[in-house]
C-alpha cells in the first residue's frame, strides 16, 4: 500500500505539479487558503477532492466527528492562525453520512475511554435527536443522519461561542460559519446551516 502512495505522488508530479507550475511555485512561495475546512478524519471525506479544491486553497483541521471543543489547544492554534495570519473568512464544519463518530456517539460506545471522553463534546447533539425521536418514528438510518447533522449544527454554536470567533464577528461580517453534511453514498453535499445569511443578535 505504501508504494502505491509514492506511485500517487509520481503520478501527481508528472500529471499535475508538472503542467501547473507556475500555480503551485506561486503557492510555494506562500500559501493564501480562502477558507478552513474542519471535518472528520473519515478516509471517505477528502476535502480536496469532494469540493474540487487545489491544493493552496483550505487550510484544514480534521478530527473524529468534526467536533469544535472548547479545551482543545489544537483547534484554539488553528483559528488563531487561520482568522488572524491568513485572515480567511469563512469557516466550514463539514460532517457526513454512515460517521463512525456519529454511530458511537448514538450507541454510547465507551470501550475506548479517550473516544468516548472526545465524544462527549457532542452529547448535545444526541439529546437534541433522542427528543426528535420520541415526537415521530424514525428508521435508524434517519436517525443516524438527523443526529450528524444536529452534531454539525452545536459545532457551529461551538465555533460562535469561541473568543476569537465572537470577537471578530462582533465588529465584522466574518468569519462566515457553514455547516455541511457530505453524503458518502452520492458525494453530494448538503447545506445544514447557511453560513451567508446574517448571523443571529
Ligand atoms: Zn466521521
Amino acid at each position: 500500500m505504501i508504494d502505491s502512495l509514492l506511485a500517487g505522488n509520481a503520478k501527481f508530479r508528472h500529471d499535475e505539479y508538472a503542467p501547473n507550475q507556475d500555480y503551485y511555485h506561486t503557492i510555494a512561495a506562500q500559501q493564501k487558503p480562502k477558507v478552513l475546512w474542519i471535518g472528520c478524519s473519515d478516509s471517505r471525506v477528502s476535502e480536496d477532492i469532494v469540493t474540487g479544491s487545489r491544493p493552496g486553497t483550505l487550510f484544514v483541521h480534521r478530527n473524529i466527528a468534526n467536533i469544535v471543543a472548547f479545551n482543545d489547544v489544537n483547534i484554539a492554534a488553528i483559528l488563531d492562525y487561520a482568522l488572524l495570519h491568513l485572515k480567511v473568512k469563512d469557516i466550514v464544519v463539514c460532517g457526513h453520512t454512515r460517521c463512525g463518530g456519529i454511530a458511537a456517539l448514538e450507541a454510547g460506545y465507551i470501550e475506548d475511554s479517550y473516544i468516548a471522553d472526545w465524544l462527549c463534546v457532542a452529547s448535545e447533539a444526541l439529546e437534541r435527536t433522542e427528543k426528535a425521536c420520541r415526537r415521530r418514528s424514525m428508521t435508524h438510518e434517519q436517525k443516524m443522519e438527523l443526529l450528524a447533522r444536529e452534531n454539525v449544527k452545536l459545532q457551529i454554536r461551538h465555533l460562535e461561542h469561541i473568543a476569537i470567533v465572537k470577537r471578530m464577528r462582533k465588529r465584522k461580517t466574518w468569519p462566515r460559519l457553514h455547516g455541511w453534511l457530505y453524503r458518502v453514498e452520492t458525494g453530494g453535499i448538503d447545506i445544514v446551516v447557511d453560513g451567508n445569511a446574517a448571523p443571529q443578535a
